[in-house]
Order: structure tokens, then sequence, then C-alpha cells
């Protein structure tokens, strides 16, 4: 899995200190980095987290499972474009493979499922299916790569839900390269996430 953030609001701490000062006309406190620090302490803890939203970053995500981007986009309030299947043909099995295909038997099992998989659907491709409809028999760890959009208010949501240790191994490690990525533009936005429980991760 590689994580990468391909764009960041300019300076979002002090937008978002601009706009929550905008709310209770208090330009005179501005005083950064201090005034800012205080201030998005202070919408943390009341709740008034809508003034996050002006701030916003993009992440590319490569290799992940198609099992990881289903999940994703789950996540409603955040912009997706995503590797198609439709007009991309798969040329090479690639695939994530799960830590818990440990065994002989599981990886032979497993190598088994995958092959078969692309063997069929190139059989397919050349049988003159087309590769929206060979699709059909990848599997659901066929890797895919998606960029995605999400403002600081719809990234806090998913951060409590994704770096969750309820959440799925997958998606959490990649929530956990999100956020380490987003703390270093704005660390007062995400203070109350630690990166260092990812070392938890399988
Ligand atoms: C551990 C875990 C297990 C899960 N298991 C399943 C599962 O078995 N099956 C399954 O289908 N999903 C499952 N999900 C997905 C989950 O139900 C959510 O769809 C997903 O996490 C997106 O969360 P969200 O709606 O808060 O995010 P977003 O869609 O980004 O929404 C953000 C926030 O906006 C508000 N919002 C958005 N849309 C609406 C709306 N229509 N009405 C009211 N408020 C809205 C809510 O406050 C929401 O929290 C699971 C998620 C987790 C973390």
């Amino acid at each position: 899995m590689q994580v990468e953030m391909i764009a960041c609001t300019k300076d979002p701490e002090l937008l978002i200190e601009r706009a929550g000062r905008e709310c209770y006309d208090s330009f005179d406190k501005l005083n950064p980095p201090e005034s800012t620090k205080r201030i998005i302490e202070h919408l943390l803890k009341s709740g008034h987290t809508s003034v996050l939203e002006h701030a916003s970053a993009t992440f590319r995500v490569t290799e992940i499972s198609r099992a990881l981007s289903h999940q994703l986009v789950r996540h409603r309030i955040a912009s997706y474009s995503q590797r198609s299947q439709r007009y991309v043909r798969e040329t090479k099995p690639e695939f994530v493979k799960p830590s818990s295909i440990n065994t002989a038997e599981r990886e032979e099992a497993f190598g088994d499922a995958m092959r078969d998989a692309w063997h069929h659907y190139h059989t397919l491709l050349m049988l003159g299916v087309p590769a929206e409809d060979a699709r059909f028999v990848l599997p659901n760890a066929c890797h895919t790569s998606i960029v995605v959009t999400m403002n600081f208010r719809a990234l806090r949501n998913f951060f409590s839900l994704r770096c969750s240790p309820h959440a799925q191994w997958e998606i959490r490690g990649m929530a956990f390269r999100m956020l380490a990525l987003v703390k270093l533009e704005a660390p007062n936005v995400f203070i109350d996430f630690n990166e260092g429980l990812q070392g938890g991760l399988k």
C-alpha cells in the first residue's frame, strides 16, 4: 500500500481560525500560532466543527484491494476518482494478500484462487468479452488505486471510525498513513488522534 498526500489547503489551520473568528467577530484576538491553537481547541471542544470544513486534503492511495476501496467509498462526505475496471484492462495479477494467509496450505488455496481468477479473466477477454464484463470474475483482493479528497471534518469522522481497533486491518493501515500525513499540515485539528497506535496494526 502506498499513501501520498497530493494536495492540501494552504495554511489550513489559519484558514480555520479566520473562519471561526468570523463567527465570533473576534479578529482582534488573531495572533497565530498561539491564537490558532486556542481557537481550534475551542471549536473541537464545543462541537463547532463545521468550521473545519473549509480545509481539505487530497490523497492518492495505490496498491490497495477492492475490498478496502469498497469500505472507503461508504464515506459519503468525500470525493473519489478510482481506477476503472471498465476502461482499464488488468494486465498483471496484482493483489493484496492478507497476513492470515500464513501457512503452506493457506498459501496454496489463496494462490490457486488468484491464478484461476486471472486465468479466467484473460480467457474471457480473449473470447471477446468486454473488460467491463470479464472483470466480474476478478477477486476482492485485486489491486486498485484511488484519489480521495476529504474536508477536515469528514477526515476526523473517518479517522474516528477507521483508526479504531474495530476497523478492518487494511483500511486501518490506510487511515493511519493518512493521519500521519495530515497531522504534519494541521497538528491541532487532529491532536486527539494518535498515529503512534499504528504499531498495533497487522
Ligand atoms: C467497524 C465498522 C464496521 C462496519 N460494518 C458495516 C457493515 O457490516 N455493513 C455496512 O453496510 N456498513 C458497515 N460499515 C460502514 C458504516 O456503516 C458507514 O457507512 C461508514 O463507516 C461511513 O461512515 P459515515 O456514514 O459516518 O461517513 P460519511 O458517509 O462520510 O458521513 C459523515 C457523517 O455525515 C452524516 N451523514 C451522512 N449521510 C447522512 C444521511 N444520509 N443521514 C444522516 N446523516 C448523514 C453522519 O453524521 C455521518 O457520520 C462499517 C463501518 C465500520 C467502521
